[in-house]
């Protein structure tokens, strides 16, 4: 793989509010964990969002030649409704409205999670590992969080101690939020419950009687809180320090605030060098979400089978969609946005197809190397792929122009150009050439066709062997021959 570790590729930080130059912490490789779904329910297009941006950035980092360590999880425990730390578990709660198993949901959603993100051409995490497989290493961080003076035990329950941690720490560093204004905004008061402080939230919960997801602990049976397995879990596979951790916009606050709370009262360092957002999708400008039922699934994107839609769209539409915006805009979903997406798509997509009619010249008019620079300078300026979306589509007017005999293009040019063309579609963009496929199959119907008319003048002829072979040669490729009173048609197995 040619390697372009030499571009400077720019971060935005969250945590520090600006672009910063990546810098990995051993040179050529990369540790990367993303928050993954809370598999109660079908993930929405909005969720996709937040995962396809990823996909973008693993993607790219694969590109420059880094070796990526790419990390994401499965929650499947302990996320509990409208992310309180009271209340019923996500998945509990789907288990007994259905009158199933909690874990038949977390697979019935686990599957659909991972067939949706294939559709979309999302590359496989390198780990995927899962909140209840790591119960035990969640114990354990919850032990080294007591033993640093940073948590207490209620009842059963573990609370993290957020007063005592900001007193020698930033609680609210990456959020931006003052603890003092967090404790004044809250409705609950200091010492109703099990917690010494509102604001402090749970490592590990005591399992009532009823309560089917639970694990012993040495602070009796119970389950640990979300927050938790998302350090445990990137820890463990990344080490105690690693270079990004990405997540929606939403979980800036509370989740990855707890997250860095959990690390540094465990370890006694932050755990993350670039923390990344990204940004939500919406719909008619409010968010999209599972709770308001404000959301499109993607197999109603796939079919066509939502109000807000003329027709269906492909996951490369789609995804062309959502690559159009940059990953920390907001996007807001509309029909008319798609059908603008696809016909760019479909440009985009047609203009392979005259690229390779292009005949190289003996001098080129085009600075191909500077066009191709650009699309890096693009994606190292924090991921820019509407900038980078732009470049392909002045390639596409190059090539128009190189049909046209217009501008010319060298040998070794125009095969910098192809090159590069299809990195950044195909590998870095993730797209897919449906428009390829949709005309492949128009070519291998022109195909059978022409070989049904040669099987029929056989049949004429009387050359029954040829018209046989022609049926069983076509039976074994799998194309099925139908005869019918209005003529031949064949279907494709
Ligand atoms: P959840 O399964 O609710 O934990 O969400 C999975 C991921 O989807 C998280 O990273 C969320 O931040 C993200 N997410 C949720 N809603 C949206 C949205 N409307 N647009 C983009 N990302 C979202
Ligand atoms: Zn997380």
């Amino acid at each position: 793989m040619q390697l372009y570790l030499n571009q400077h590729l720019k971060i935005y930080n969250s945590l520090s509010g600006e672009k910063e130059t990546f810098t990995p912490i051993v040179p050529g490789h990369v540790g990367m964990y993303v928050c993954g779904p809370t598999v109660y329910s079908n993930v929405h297009l909005g969720n996709c969002r937040t995962f396809i941006s990823f996909d973008l950035v693993y993607r790219y980092l694969k590109h420059l030649g880094f070796k990526v360590r790419y990390v994401r999880n499965i929650t499947d425990v302990g996320h509990i409704e409208d992310d309180a730390d009271e209340g019923e578990d996500k998945i509990a709660k789907k288990a007994r409205l259905e009158k199933l198993e909690p874990m038949e949901i977390v697979q019935q959603y686990s599957v659909d999670f991972h067939q949706i993100l294939e559709l979309f051409n999302n590359m496989p995490p390198s780990i995927e590992p899962t909140a209840t497989g790591h119960i035990i290493e969640q114990i354990e961080t919850i032990k080294e969080i007591i033993a640093n003076g940073f948590a207490y035990e209620s009842n059963g329950s573990v609370y993290f101690d957020v007063v005592k941690f900001n007193e020698t720490h930033n609680y609210g560093k990456l959020s931006g939020r003052n603890l003092d204004d967090m404790m004044a905004n809250s409705r609950e008061l200091a010492g109703q419950n099990e917690k010494r402080n509102p604001a402090d939230f749970a490592l590990w919960k005591r399992a009532e009687a009823e309560h089917i997801m639970r694990w012993p602990s040495p602070w009796g049976d119970g389950f640990p809180g979300w927050h938790l397995e998302c350090t445990s879990m990137s820890t463990k596979y990344l080490g105690n320090h690693f270079d990004i951790h990405g997540g929606g916009m939403d979980l800036k606050f509370p989740h990855h605030e707890c997250e860095i709370a959990q690390n540094e009262a465990a370890t006694g360092h932050t755990p993350v060098n670039y923390w990344m957002h990204a940004n939500m999708l919406t719909l008619n400008g409010k968010k999209m979400a599972k709770s308001t039922g404000n959301n499109i699934l993607p197999r109603e994107l796939f079919t066509g089978n939502n109000n807000v839609l003329s027709k269906a769209f492909s996951p490369s539409v789609a995804r062309f969609f959502i690559l159009q915006a940059h990953y920390r805009s907001i996007l807001d979903f509309s029909d008319d946005a798609i059908v603008a997406s696809e016909k760019g798509y479909n440009k985009l997509m047609e203009s392979f197809e005259t690229l390779s009619e292009i005949q190289p010249a003996a001098s080129s008019s085009i600075d191909i190397e500077k066009w191709k620079q650009e699309c890096y300078d693009a994606m190292n300026d924090d991921f820019n792929s509407p900038i980078l979306i732009a470049q392909l589509f002045e390639a596409v007017k190059y090539i128009n122009l190189l049909k046209e005999g217009k501008e010319t293009l060298n040998a070794a040019d125009l095969d910098v150009l192809t090159k590069a063309l299809n990195a950044f579609v195909f590998d870095v963009l993730g797209l897919k050439n449906e428009k390829g496929a949709e005309g492949g199959g128009e070519k291998l119907e022109g195909v059978v066709n022409m070989l049904i008319e040669m099987r029929k003048e056989a049949r004429a002829n009387k050359n029954f062997a040829l018209s046989d072979e022609i049926r069983n040669r076509l039976t074994t490729l799998g194309i099925e021959l139908k005869d019918t009173k209005e003529g031949t048609t064949f279907s494709v197995k």
